[in-house]
C-alpha cells in the first residue's frame, strides 16, 4: 500500500472518471521543458510504450503500444478508422453514452455498422453477440466498452471476446476506464486492439490515448485511415523509425504519465491499483446505501471505477444545489447520465483511499441536512427500472 496525496493549496478532490485527482510528484514532473525530437523524450516515448505493454502480461510480445495525441475519443477514433477496413462491418456493443460515442464515430468514418443498443445499462451478453454475428456474415468487427463510465457498469468482455472468436470475428475494445486497474489479459481475453488515456486508472494528465494492438493487425491497418493524424499504422511505423511522434508530442503530458507509471507500479501495478479502487467503491457504496441512497446497479455489475446513485425523490433535491453543497466540502461530483431517471455519479478513481470515501459520505450527509431532505431514497420508478436488471 503507498499513501495518496491529499490535493495541495485547497484544492477540492475530483470525484470524476478523468480528468482525476493526481499525486504532485505527477505535477511537478511537469515543470520542465523537453525537446520532442531530442534522445531524452524519445527514450522517455519508448520507456511509456515497454511498460504500458508490460501490463499485457504473458503474450505481450505480439502487440505493440502505439501513443496518439488528443483525447480519449481521438484514440477510439482512431483504432476504428485504422483497423476496420474500408469494407467492413462493425457490431457495436452499447450501453451507454460511450457505446454510442463509438457508432456515431463509425457514422462520421462513413464505416458500416450494427448497434445493440441495451439502453441505459443492461450489459451486452455474449448470446446476444452470437446470435447477431451468426445472422449477419458480413459483419468483421465487434466493439466493447469495458467499464461503460456513463453508468458505471463492468460489461462481460470474456464471454463477448468468447463468442466474437468462435463466430471468426475480431474484438476491438475501449477500455479507457477500465486500463490500469482491471486486468486486460490477452491471455484470458483475446483481442485485436484496445485503447486508453493518459487521465484515466493510470492516474496521468490528460494529452494523449494509447492504442494497444497486435503487431499482425498494425501491419494489415496500412491505408485504412482516411484521416492523417488519426492514422495509427503511420504513427506506429514512424515512431518506431525514428523514436518520435509525427507531430507536436504532449511531452509534459508524457513526462507526467511516466512518473505516474511510476507510482502505479510501486501500488502493486494493475492488481494493487484494482484493490484499492475497489475499497474506495465498497466504503462508499456502504456508506452511502446506509444514510438512505440507492445504486443503480446491484453489486454484480457494480466496476470500481465509478458508481452511479439515483437522486432522492424528495422534491426538495436539486442536483446543482447538492453539487455546490459536496463542492464546498472540497468534493467535486459527477451529474449522471441516465436518461429515464435522474442520477449522479461518484468516481472512484484517482488519488483517493478509504478515508477520503468516508469523508465524501460525511459531506454528503451534511449536504442533505443542509437541503432539509430527511429520506435520500429514489423515486418507485428508479427502483422498477433496476428490477429490469435482476430479470
Ligand atoms: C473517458 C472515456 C472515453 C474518452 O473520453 P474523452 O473525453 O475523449 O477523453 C472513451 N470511452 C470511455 C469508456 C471513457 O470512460
Amino acid at each position: 500500500m503507498i499513501a495518496i496525496e491529499a490535493p495541495r493549496l485547497g484544492e477540492p478532490y475530483l470525484l470524476t472518471p478523468g480528468p482525476l485527482t493526481t499525486s504532485y510528484a505527477v505535477k511537478q514532473a511537469m515543470l520542465r521543458d523537453w525537446g520532442s525530437w531530442d534522445e531524452d523524450f524519445r527514450a522517455m516515448t519508448r520507456a511509456m510504450r515497454d511498460q504500458l505493454l508490460a501490463m499485457l502480461g504473458s503474450g505481450a510480445d505480439a502487440f505493440d503500444c502505439v501513443p496518439m495525441q488528443g483525447s480519449g475519443t481521438f484514440a477510439v477514433e482512431a483504432m476504428l478508422s485504422s483497423f476496420v477496413p474500408r469494407d467492413g462491418k462493425v457490431l457495436v456493443l452499447a450501453n451507454g453514452a460511450y457505446g454510442l460515442r463509438a457508432a456515431q464515430t463509425l457514422a462520421y468514418l462513413g464505416r458500416h455498422f450494427v448497434v445493440l443498443d441495451k439502453g441505459d445499462y443492461l450489459p451486452p451478453r455474449g448470446e446476444e453477440v452470437t446470435r447477431m454475428l451468426a445472422d449477419d456474415p458480413a459483419i468483421s468487427h465487434v466493439i466493447a466498452i469495458h467499464c461503460e463510465t456513463s453508468s458505471g457498469i463492468l460489461n462481460p468482455l470474456q464471454e463477448i471476446s468468447a463468442a466474437t472468436y468462435a463466430q471468426g470475428r475480431k474484438l476491438l475494445v475501449d477500455s479507457m476506464s477500465a486500463f490500469g486497474a482491471i486486468p486486460l489479459l490477452p491471455s484470458e481475453i483475446r483481442f485485436e486492439a484496445m485503447v486508453s488515456s493518459a487521465n484515466k486508472c493510470i492516474e496521468g494528465v490528460p494529452g494523449f490515448g494509447f492504442v494497444i494492438a497486435r503487431k499482425a493487425e498494425l501491419e494489415a491497418a496500412k491505408g485504412n485511415c482516411a484521416s492523417i493524424s488519426l492514422d495509427v499504422h503511420a504513427q506506429w511505423t514512424h515512431m518506431d523509425k525514428t523514436g518520435q511522434w509525427r507531430f507536436t508530442p504532449p511531452t509534459h503530458a508524457v513526462a507526467a504519465f511516466l512518473e505516474a507509471l511510476r507510482i502505479h507500479k510501486a501500488e502493486g501495478g494493475v492488481a494493487g491499483r484494482g484493490r484499492r479502487y475497489a475499497v474506495n467503491r465498497d466504503v462508499l457504496v456502504d456508506g452511502m446505501r446506509a444514510i438512505g441512497f440507492e445504486t443503480l446497479l446491484a453489486d454484480r455489475w457494480l466496476s470500481p471505477i465509478i458508481v452511479t446513485f439515483f437522486c432522492p425523490a424528495d422534491p426538495g433535491f436539486e442536483f446543482s444545489r447538492f453539487y455546490d453543497l459536496m463542492k464546498a466540502r472540497g468534493f467535486i461530483i459527477y451529474p449522471g447520465k441516465l436518461t429515464v431517471v435522474d442520477s449522479f455519479r461518484v468516481g472512484c478513481i484517482g488519488q483517493l483511499d478509504a478515508e477520503v470515501m468516508r469523508r465524501v459520505v460525511v459531506a454528503a450527509q451534511e449536504s442533505l441536512d443542509e437541503m432539509g431532505i430527511a429520506d435520500a431514497a429514489p423515486p418507485a420508478k428508479a427502483l422498477e427500472e433496476r428490477a429490469k436488471l435482476a430479470a
